[in-house]
């Protein structure tokens, strides 16, 4: 049986088109006019929708233990479904080993708990929190034999923090074995340094995050990571980048030539440090690193998606209940678990706030909402485009369905939303994951086992990125 999708937009980063889909076992068989179905196929009646390639959301933190017998809120299964209602096909999760532990133990026990219980297909980073000979051995291994072609670092907190050195080294292992290397880019010894100073000064509630993490941190780091970079002659890849200055560095290092690419999520393009001083703890749900920014950083970020500085959407999805975590920093912001979720609302977020407010193209949202982290992370092009021969995933968007958001309709385990009460101007009707639609109006139809596991292919650098 074949499942057919008629009369719908197509929409991907290069072009627009009005065509049929027919979709057999899983990919995408023919795109063409007018395709007749057959008895016994399923058609999909897409008139007035448009048809993406699957959203993938290439920074997520599902089922993570983080300290003080702390695990985020949402595991796989509610995290996966909460992504498939809301428009995402496919997540790239990061497995975290410890100092001194084996990578394929930490692969192992992050395989543990996503296996059987993701609802899309997902792949996993490894972070590298150290460099020696058994890390490159092992980082190795990970790439050749589960796929897992990017190397997360961070060049700040005590537990995670990778000397320059280090960092030099982790760049040679991923040249070596055709993987992207990804960094957190905080400068570490200004974080720990201003938090002191806010501690001597008695400064503990919640509207000291930002001030803790100052912007100037941020571009510190990327102005670092990118010379080392570029002395190593390796791209990079900055996650989840939040200031203009940290977006002035990679501007330089982009003019400069580098392959230095970056990711920013749905809270540095629509929210503001405004939240951080108002209705006092509530400030705690927007505690996050990097913290949101000024109102004004929002705008030239959005200038940057359009004009293709930044390439990459992502969540950093890290979702902690408002009423039972968050709250372990009622008295010391320092102690508020670091993150607020978004894996459901991502899509719908950048197509209202972005598409249909004209701040970037309906080929621009595809291309950073899948086609570029589909290249970057070596799915493509299974993933994150529409053609034959490609996996049959689809993001399927009604652009004139008007709705709110509120938290009760986000499949989520934790208690709030980032952007309760964001009025939304085109929605997502339909999540279609290898040809088997999984939700349909922010109904979950699909299971907690269809999600596979992705082995992905190494980075060298050739596909082009937009
Ligand atoms: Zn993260």
């Amino acid at each position: 049986m074949s499942t057919i999708i008629k009369n719908g937009t197509i929409i991907t980063a290069g072009e627009t088109y009005k065509a049929d889909i027919l979709v057999e076992d899983e990919k995408i068989k023919q795109i063409s006019e007018n395709i007749k179905p057959s008895p016994g196929d399923e058609v999909i009646d897409a008139s007035g929708l448009e048809i993406y390639p699957g959203a993938i959301d290439a920074h997520t933190h599902l089922d993570m233990p983080c300290g003080n017998n702390i695990t985020t809120a949402d595991d796989f299964e509610s995290g996966t479904i909460a992504a498939a209602c809301g428009g995402t096909t496919a997540i790239i999760d990061f497995a975290n080993p410890k100092r001194g532990q084996r990578l394929s133990d930490a692969l192992e026990f992050w395989r543990k708990n996503s296996d059987g219980n993701c609802a899309v297909d997902y792949a996993f980073h490894i972070t590298l929190v150290e460099s020696n000979d058994r890390v490159a051995a092992e980082a190795a291994e990970l790439v050749e034999k589960e796929g897992i072609t990017s190397f997360k670092t961070f060049f700040a907190y005590a537990a995670m923090r990778i000397s320059d050195g280090q960092f030099l080294e982790i760049l040679d292992i991923a040249r070596k074995h055709g993987a992207l290397v990804m960094l957190h880019a905080e400068n570490g010894d200004i974080l720990e340094h201003s938090m002191k100073k806010l501690h001597f000064e008695g400064k503990k509630g919640p509207e000291f995050h930002e001030t803790a993490h100052p912007a100037i941190a941020e571009s510190e780091a990327v102005h670092r990571a990118a010379a080392l970079c570029g002395y190593s002659k390796m791209p990079l890849y900055v996650v989840h980048l939040s200031s203009k200055e940290g977006l002035a560095e990679i501007r330089s290092a982009r003019a400069a030539g580098l392959p230095v690419y970056a990711e920013t999520c749905p809270q540095y393009l629509l929210l503001s440090n405004r939240l951080y001083h108002k209705n006092g703890f509530e400030a705690a749900k927007f505690v996050m690193s990097p913290p949101l920014r000024d109102a004004g950083d929002n705008d030239i970020l959005w200038n940057a998606v359009r004009d293709g500085l930044i390439q990459v959407i992502a969540t950093d999805h890290c979702s902690f209940l408002f009423k039972g975590q968050k709250d372990a920093g009622k008295n010391d912001f320092t102690k508020i678990p670091n993150g607020a979720p978004g894996i459901a609302e991502r899509v719908n977020l950048i197509y209202s706030y972005g598409v249909k407010k004209g701040k970037i193209s309906k080929n621009r949202f595809a291309a950073v909402m899948s086609t570029n982290p589909a290249k970057l992370f070596g799915l493509y092009p299974e993933k994150g485009v529409i053609a034959v021969g490609s996996d049959a995933d689809f993001t399927v968007i009604d652009p004139d369905r008007k709705g709110v958001i509120n938290i009760a309709d986000l499949n989520y385990k934790t208690d709030y939303s980032a952007y309760e009460g964001f009025a939304l101007d085109g929605m997502v009707s339909m999540t279609i994951s290898r040809g088997r639609v999984i939700a349909k109006d922010n109904k979950f139809l699909g299971s907690k086992t269809h999600g596979k596991y992705m082995k992905r292919s190494k980075f060298d650098g050739s596909a082009s990125i937009i």
